[in-house]
C-alpha cells in the first residue's frame, strides 16, 4: 500500500480520494477552504484521510502526489509555486499525478520544476465527469514515461476504467483537449439543430428521436438532446469547466496559427454563456445562447 497526498477535495477529487481510501491506501488530504474537512469531505477523513493544512504537510513521506485543482496556475501553485507547495517536502523519486485539465505545455514546465528534485510527473486527464468519477469509471489519457505510467496505473486503476497512455509528458493533456474540442463543437450542433427546429415550428422531442436514430447519432446528441428538449439546464457537466478548457485550446492554437473555426465560433458561444451567468449550469445552455 502506498502513502498517497491527494489535493483538491472538488467534486471530482472527493469520489476518487474516496476509492483510494477503500483500497486500503494511507490518504493525506488537503483542501483550500479548511471547513470541507467538516463538511463536504468529513467521510474520508471519518474513513481514516489524515487532514493537512497545505500542500507541503500532505506531501510530507507521500510516494504519489494526486492533484485534481482546476487550472494550469492552480496546479503550479500548490505543486512549486506556492509558499507552501508540495515540492517544499516531496521525496526524490515520489510521483506527481494531475487530474485536472490544463494547458499541455503549462505541465511540460511543471514536470520540469519537480524533476529539479527528483519527482517525476504524469499529466492523467480524465472524460466521464463526475457520475463516472463516483462510480470508478473515468476515462483517462496519461503522458509520462513508461516507467512512471506503469506504477501510476496500479494507483488510479482503482477509479479509473479505460487508461490510454497516449506518450510523453502532456500529451495526456492533448488528448483530453482533443476530447473537449469534438464534445463541445458536437453539443453546439445539437443546439443549432434543435434551435433550427424550434424556429420552424417543429416538435422538438420528435425531431430528437428522428435523427438519433439516423446519421446525426452521437453520445452528445443522446446526453444533451433530451436536456435540451426538456429545457432541463441542471448541470450535468457545468459549462465553466468546458468554457476553461476551450479557452485553453483557443489560446494554444492561435499562438501555433492552426486553423480551427468551429472552435474560434464556439469559444464566442461559451464566453457569452458565461457572461449569462449560466457557468455552473450543464453546457447544454447553448441552446439558451442561440434563443437569445
Ligand atoms: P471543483 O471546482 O468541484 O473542484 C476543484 C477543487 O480544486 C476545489 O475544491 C478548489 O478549492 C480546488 N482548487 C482550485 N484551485 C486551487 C488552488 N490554487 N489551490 C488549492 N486548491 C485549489 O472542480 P471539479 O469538477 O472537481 O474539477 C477539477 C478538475 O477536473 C478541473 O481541472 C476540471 O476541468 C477537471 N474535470 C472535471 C470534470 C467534471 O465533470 N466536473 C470532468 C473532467 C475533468
Amino acid at each position: 500500500m502506498s502513502t498517497i497526498a491527494f489535493i483538491g477535495l472538488g467534486n471530482m477529487g472527493r469520489p476518487m480520494a474516496g476509492f483510494l481510501l477503500k483500497a486500503g491506501h494511507q490518504l493525506r488530504i488537503y483542501a483550500r477552504r479548511p471547513e470541507v474537512f467538516q463538511n463536504e469531505a468529513k467521510h474520508l477523513i471519518e474513513a481514516g484521510a489524515i487532514a493537512c493544512s497545505s500542500p507541503a504537510e500532505a506531501a510530507q513521506g507521500a510516494d504519489f502526489i494526486i492533484t485534481n485543482v482546476m487550472g494550469t496556475q492552480d496546479v503550479a501553485e500548490v505543486l512549486h509555486a506556492g509558499s507552501e507547495a508540495a515540492i517544499k517536502t516531496a521525496k526524490s523519486g515520489a510521483i506527481c499525478i494531475d487530474h485536472s485539465t490544463i494547458d499541455p505545455q503549462g505541465a511540460k514546465d511543471i514536470a520540469a520544476v519537480m524533476a529539479s528534485k527528483g519527482v517525476a510527473y504524469v499529466d492523467a486527464p480524465v472524460s466521464g465527469g463526475v457520475k463516472a468519477a463516483t462510480e470508478g469509471t473515468l476515462v483517462m489519457m496519461m503522458g509520462g514515461s513508461d516507467q512512471d505510467v506503469a506504477k501510476v496505473k496500479e494507483i488510479v486503476k482503482n477509479y479509473a476504467k479505460t487508461i490510454t497512455h497516449i506518450g510523453g509528458v502532456g500529451h495526456g493533456q492533448v488528448a483530453k483537449l482533443c476530447n473537449q474540442i469534438a464534445q463541445v463543437i458536437n453539443i453546439q450542433g445539437v443546439a443549432e439543430s434543435l434551435r433550427f427546429a424550434q424556429a420552424n415550428g417543429a416538435d422538438l422531442q420528435k425531431v430528437f428521436e428522428a435523427i438519433s436514430g439516423g446519421m446525426a447519432g452521437s453520445r452528445m446528441l443522446d446526453l444533451m438532446g433530451p436536456k435540451m428538449v426538456s429545457r432541463d439546464f441542471k448541470a450535468g457537466i457545468e459549462a465553466r469547466l468546458h468554457a476553461k478548457d476551450f479557452f485553453l485550446v483557443k489560446d494554444a492554437s492561435t499562438k501555433s496559427h492552426l486553423d480551427m473555426p468551429a472552435l474560434q465560433t464556439v469559444a464566442v458561444q461559451l464566453e457569452k454563456l458565461m457572461a449569462s451567468g449560466w457557468g455552473y449550469d450543464d453546457t447544454s445552455s447553448l441552446l439558451k445562447v442561440l434563443e437569445a
